[in-house]
């Protein structure tokens, strides 16, 4: 791999939220992008998303923001609360508090809307974003790589793998390792506001601890949507599939003799998919010649400080701007120097919090406690 080389053309793999803000940012930089993406249609998950301002500071610094706010929802308040008695451990205030402390708002978005944004961003800046492209395969050779798909083979400059956590370009750099099962499944749904009738649900980003269970719940769309993700820990995942329609009968069972805002916002719910919560241990390398990898395909991390996206919104961040900065092999070499440390404390935290929002603990003072401590150790930059 020579350093000399000034790579221009630039192969991300994956259009989900990771690579299509990087696709982004080479593009503004002045690379040539095309994006291989498996589906045959560009869509999201219908779920919603906490942006914290590290992910804000991102999208802002591409001039998405003012797009993004007309469907967002700013929440007042970061609460943990009792699944019961609905009384708070933490109540830690967001809104201009964010704002005044770190300098970006933390909102909430529909995952469908940050991605329809993104997407249309993309074509704006002369993204090529190729669908039905499932990458099979990529040999390094003299100043780019091969890549294979199926009945054809293309070349980059430089390949990035933000293929999410089941990625093929991280198999083929590391060798084949499933993701582990953590024992957690998570319940993902939205429900119209004007479905809810006998409670007023509070405009906060709650999460709601019990007992091996805990539920968030929080506001989209100005206000029209809640999103909840009620997560439970079970014993193995036999499905091939890592998301599954979920039997809402079911879910209203798990959770039945919750808090009021709990249950008459799964009263309301009429569809709702199950993930597996997956993980990974930490990569030994991020980085195989001209391929790297980014987002969930490199450091997949248990939903629960919500940060996985935002973490792949800065990556591409930081290696949009180190690669615009010429070396290439110098670049890959400082983005895991910089990213990996990072990535992999945040990964940690949130299989603490795991622990925390299950009462595994026990008693509720040490929940109180151990509350106030993250949320002081939680400062995005
Ligand atoms: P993905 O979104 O998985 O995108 C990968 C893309 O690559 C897909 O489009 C896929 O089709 C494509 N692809 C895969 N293989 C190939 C191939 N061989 N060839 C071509 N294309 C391919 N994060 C937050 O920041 N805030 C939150 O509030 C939050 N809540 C969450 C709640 C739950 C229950 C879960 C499960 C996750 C949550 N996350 C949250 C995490 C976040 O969803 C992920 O970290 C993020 O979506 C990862 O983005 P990505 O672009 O790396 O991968």
């Amino acid at each position: 791999m020579s350093n000399v080389h000034q790579p221009c053309h630039i192969v991300v793999v994956g259009a989900g939220i990771g690579g299509l803000t990087l696709a982004l940012g080479l593009a503004k930089q002045g690379f040539q992008v095309r994006v291989f993406e498996q589906s045959k249609a560009l869509s999201e998950v219908g779920a919603g998303l906490q942006l914290s301002p590290n992910a804000m500071k991102v999208l802002r610094s591409l001039g998405l923001d003012t797009a993004l706010e007309s469907h967002s929802f700013a929440p007042e308040y970061a609460c943990i609360r009792d699944y019961k008695s609905g009384s708070y451990y933490l109540r830690s205030p967001l809104g201009q508090e964010v704002i005044n402390r770190y300098g970006a708002p933390y909102w909430h978005v529909h995952r469908g809307d940050l991605h329809a944004e993104l997407v249309q961003a993309c074509y704006a800046n002369d993204v090529d974003i190729e669908l039905d492209h499932k990458v099979l395969g990529y040999r390094n050779e003299r100043n780019g790589a091969s890549i294979l798909l199926e009945g054809k083979t293309e070349w980059a400059d430089l390949l990035i793998g933000a293929d999410g956590i089941h990625s093929k370009i991280r198999e083929l750099m590391l060798g084949i390792e499933a993701p582990l099962f953590t024992g957690q499944v998570a319940w993902r749904g939205t429900v119209p506001v004007n479905a809810i009738k006998n409670v007023q649900v509070q405009p906060d980003a709650t999460v709601w601890a019990g007992p091996n269970q805990h539920v968030v719940t929080y506001y989209l769309k100005g206000g029209e949507l809640i999103n909840f993700v009620a997560v439970e820990e079970r014993a193995e995942w036999l499905q091939e599939s890592w998301r599954q329609e979920g039997d809402v009968k079911d879910l209203r069972q798990k959770f039945s003799g919750w808090h009021p805002e709990v249950t008459e916002i799964l009263a309301a719910c009429e569809s709702s998919f199950v993930w597996a919560l997956n993980s990974r241990p930490t990569l030994s390398k991020w980085s195989d010649g001209a391929v790297t990898l980014l987002g969930d395909a490199c450091h997949p991390m248990l939903p629960f400080m919500a940060q996985g996206a935002a973490m792949a919104i800065e990556d591409a961040y930081v290696l949009a701007n180190l690669l615009g900065k010429g070396s290439f092999s110098q670049a890959f070499n400082d983005y895991e120097a910089i990213r990996k440390p990072r990535v992999t404390a945040i990964q940690q935290l949130s299989r603490e919090n795991a622990g925390l929002y299950h009462m595994h603990g026990g008693l509720t003072g040490q929940l109180k406690l151990k509350a106030l401590s993250l949320a002081s150790r939680y400062a995005p930059s």
